[in-house]
């Protein structure tokens, strides 16, 4: 259930609904608005209609049933769009269109601090490069773990870049927290229920890509394992699905762009590298993108794609990068942002 607060509630009748519903069994979580405070009952479904009678405590607008089987990540909740702050100066999910780069895996501290250096004077905000790999193969690469994500802070201080990193394991989230800005939830975890709620009791910003294989309610019911445990800053990945077609690694699904717009206040970037498999086919898809009303850009960019230990074949050089960075202008001053 919603209790939406009158524009000028007093902030002791807010407090008083949240003692309310926690003698009741339920979860508080309050959505601080611009004109109103909304506060989410989270519990029990089958018992939530007690929940009415906090109609008549001062302060109080209404009671309304959260009808979408997601509750915090809904739009019901909170009709404005969520800016999630990643760092000074950089967020996501307002004007600015977010831009993301940087190689699939931390190979080298050479390596990370030539692309952080590239990737920032072209103008992405944040570094990326994996040091915990899901591959398909126990015999592929792994990543360099701690040691890689030693490198990957060192390359984001030299360049001035917040960093985000996956995160495998709950057993790790600790370890990741200490080097990463952004903890990384991957497509291949998106239902791993208990990294959801470890990480959701996190501090730091999540950025959770969409499965291979889940539909789009069920990628916001993944969401909400995180939001339910507290976070508060939620970045939504749209990575591409597994289709029939096999032209592409896999089928980016730009409609889920629109359709998560719609259902979620969330901001959702996309990942045209993962998404298509293919440098060549990562700035038409970049521009899609942005046209389609992404709220950023997650890039993958090596300073050798062909020597890459892993996801070459979609790297970009950072040539590449910098003329994908100029070709977006015109789409991204078309979409109504900023970079
Ligand atoms: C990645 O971002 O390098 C990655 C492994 O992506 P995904 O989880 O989408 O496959
Ligand atoms: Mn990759």
């Amino acid at each position: 259930m919603i209790i939406v607060m009158k524009p000028g509630a007093l902030k002791k009748d807010t407090r008083t609904v949240i003692r309310k519903i926690k003698e009741m069994g339920y979860t508080p979580h309050t959505i601080y608005g611009k004109t109103r405070n909304v506060i989410g009952a989270i519990g029990d479904e089958r018992g939530k209609f007690v929940l009415q009678s906090l109609e008549s405590l001062p302060g109080v607008d209404r009671v309304v049933p959260i009808l979408k089987p997601y509750k915090l990540a809904s739009r019901e909740v909170k009709p404005e769009p969520t800016e999630v702050k990643l760092a000074p100066g950089v967020s996501v999910g307002g004007k600015k269109l977010l831009v993301i780069a940087g190689p699939c895996s931390v190979e080298s501290e050479q390596q990370m601090i030539r692309t952080a250096k590239a990737v920032k004077a072209a103008g992405a905000q944040v570094l990326r490069g994996g040091a915990f790999k899901p591959r398909t193969s126990p015999y592929a690469f792994q990543g360099l773990e701690e040691k890689g994500l030693k490198i990957l802070r060192k390359a984001g201080d030299i360049a001035g870049m917040p960093v985000v990193t996956e995160v495998m394991n709950p057993m790790d989230v600790e370890l990741v927290a200490r080097y990463s800005d952004i903890l990384q939830v991957g497509a291949r975890n998106v239902q791993n229920f208990s990294l959801l709620k470890r990480i959701g009791k996190s501090k730091l910003p999540i950025l959770l890509k969409r499965g291979m294989m889940t539909t789009i309610t069920e990628f916001l019911m993944s969401a909400e394992y995180c939001l339910s445990e507290g976070s508060r800053r939620l970045i939504l990945c749209e990575r591409g699905i597994r289709t029939f077609e096999d032209a592409t690694r896999n089928t980016l699904d730009l409609s889920a762009v629109p359709v998560l717009k719609e259902r979620t206040h969330l901001p959702i970037i996309v990942d045209p590298s993962h998404g298509t498999g293919h440098f060549r086919y990562v700035p038409s898809m970049s521009c899609a993108s942005v046209a389609a009303g992404a709220d950023g850009l997650m890039i993958e960019v090596h300073p050798s794609p062909e020597n890459a230990l892993s996801d070459g074949p979609q790297s970009l050089t950072f040539e590449n990068f910098a003329a994908l960075m100029e070709t977006l202008r015109p789409f991204i001053a078309a979409a109504g942002r900023t970079i």
